[in-house]
């Protein structure tokens, strides 16, 4: 790491009663142990493959890890695993039966690192890592951002697996592109964390709507959209239809909310409120739309909340790893 150094943060939150000292990690530093109740290390993420994506989480985490490690160790989880068809590896193809993977990560101080409408390569969150650390920029797309990757050493793999290929070949033969709610063609991981020294990370990373234009982005490479870290505040992640949550900058706005003093639970919940909102000044129904924002603050505090049910997601602190159904607001 080149900028090794110690990193002193005041909070600014008000809503912490304690002024509360942040560390960056490395090797010679023992965790702060800070005054006031912090429940840390934590790592929450978004539906079911999230309970073993934590699990590679908290590995690092539990050794007094930087949270960014972890989360690029706990997503990697999912995309490496054929079965789960919309992150990685396995994930089903646009409509044109590519493969084409969008993730980013943003880490403690701010640096952030993406790739969007990836292809060939098994683990988008590592090479929006190296985009992060290796270049001066902060978003590769498409052929650029394969480029970059077979230039750092990334393997070139076949992605489209038999079972989604017999599952675009069958939804060729309508041809429809309408994404439903809570159907299996779409689910992003999101992961955020607070590690043992106080610090926050994020990482996000999928295989985007099943049969989507060739070139479509969600939001999950989005900086601000799927993913929004800021160490004084909090973090946020997004799942769902991510034209949805692009348009109300949808982690970002969860996380100015937590600066204003609401609870991660509360914060989530605005949010969607404001998908409701646009929604039906839109006239669509909201019956065809799902998203589902999880949050987690400074203090370790965590909530979650979607606009209709089936959503869940996972976390993992010195209590276990457990599996939650987020509250929703369609009932
Ligand atoms: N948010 C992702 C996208 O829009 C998909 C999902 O999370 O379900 O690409």
């Amino acid at each position: 790491m080149s900028n090794r150094r110690n990193f002193i943060k005041t909070s600014a939150m008000a809503t912490v009663a304690v002024a509360l000292q942040s560390f960056r990690s490395n090797e010679e530093e023992e965790p702060i142990i800070t005054s006031g109740k912090i429940n840390k290390p934590i790592v929450i993420s978004t539906w079911n493959f999230g309970v073993k994506a934590n699990g590679a989480a908290w590995e690092v985490l539990k050794n007094n890890g930087r949270a960014l490690d972890a989360v690029e160790a706990g997503v990697k989880i999912p995309e490496a695993d054929p079965k789960e068809r919309s992150v990685g590896y396995g994930g089903r193809p646009d409509r044109d039966g590519r493969v084409t993977l969008d993730a980013c990560i943003m880490d403690e101080f701010s640096n952030i690192g993406s790739v969007a409408c990836l292809e060939y390569i098994k683990h988008p969150i590592s090479v929006a890592r190296a985009v992060m650390e290796k270049t001066p920029h902060v978003m590769l797309v498409g052929d650029g951002a394969l480029q970059f990757a077979l230039s750092q050493g990334f393997p070139k793999e076949n992605l489209l697996l038999e079972e989604s290929e017999k599952e675009w070949k069958e939804w060729l033969k309508k041809s429809e592109y309408s994404p439903k709610a809570n159907i299996e063609n779409h689910d992003t991981i999101g992961m955020i964390a607070l590690d043992s020294f106080g610090n926050l990370s994020g990482a996000c990373t999928t295989s985007g709507m099943a049969f989507k234009m060739h070139g479509r982005v969600g939001d999950s490479p989005i900086i601000g959209a799927g993913l929004y870290v800021d160490n004084e505040i909090g973090a946020a992640t997004a799942t769902g239809h991510g034209e949805e949550v692009i348009r109300i900058a949808g982690c970002h706005l969860v996380v100015e909310l937590m600066r204003q003093g609401k609870s991660p639970q509360k914060a989530c919940e605005e949010a969607v409120s404001r998908i409701v909102k646009l929604t039906k000044n839109r006239n669509k129904n909201l019956k065809d739309i799902q998203v589902g924002f999880i949050a987690l603050n400074k203090k370790g505090e965590y909530g979650a909340y979607c606009v209709q049910g089936g959503f869940n997601y996972a976390v993992n602190d010195n209590s276990g790893n457990k599996l939650i159904d987020s509250d929703y607001f369609l009932k």
